[in-house]
């Protein structure tokens, strides 16, 4: 039975690879998300969006990235705190999760 989650990969760019740019089409799983990016986003609910790391991952790391909305491109804000270190932290569009 498939639940509605979709998994973005995420690619990087730029400076060290910070700029995250998703990839299209959505994954429906988040292992065969991480066969193509070490980085992927778990979104249920519209214009939210959960940041997963295949390897764990602290805050040094992923508190620069430039996480873009698969939607309309623009950029993500953290919503809430990692659960751990593959488990990063929530992130909205504040202008398609409205
Ligand atoms: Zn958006």
């Amino acid at each position: 039975m498939k639940n509605g989650f979709k998994y973005y990969p995420l690619i990087g760019g730029g400076l060290e690879g910070a700029y995250k740019r998703p990839l299209t089409p959505a994954r429906d799983s988040k292992g065969n998300a991480f066969k193509i990016s070490t980085f992927c986003l778990e979104t249920f609910a519209p214009g939210t969006y959960r940041l997963l790391a295949k390897h764990p991952t602290t805050i040094n790391t992923y508190y620069y990235f430039d996480i873009r909305c698969p939607h309309c491109n623009c950029k993500l804000e953290p919503i809430t705190q990692a659960k751990d270190e593959r488990v990063l932290p929530m992130y909205a569009c504040t202008v398609c999760g409205k």
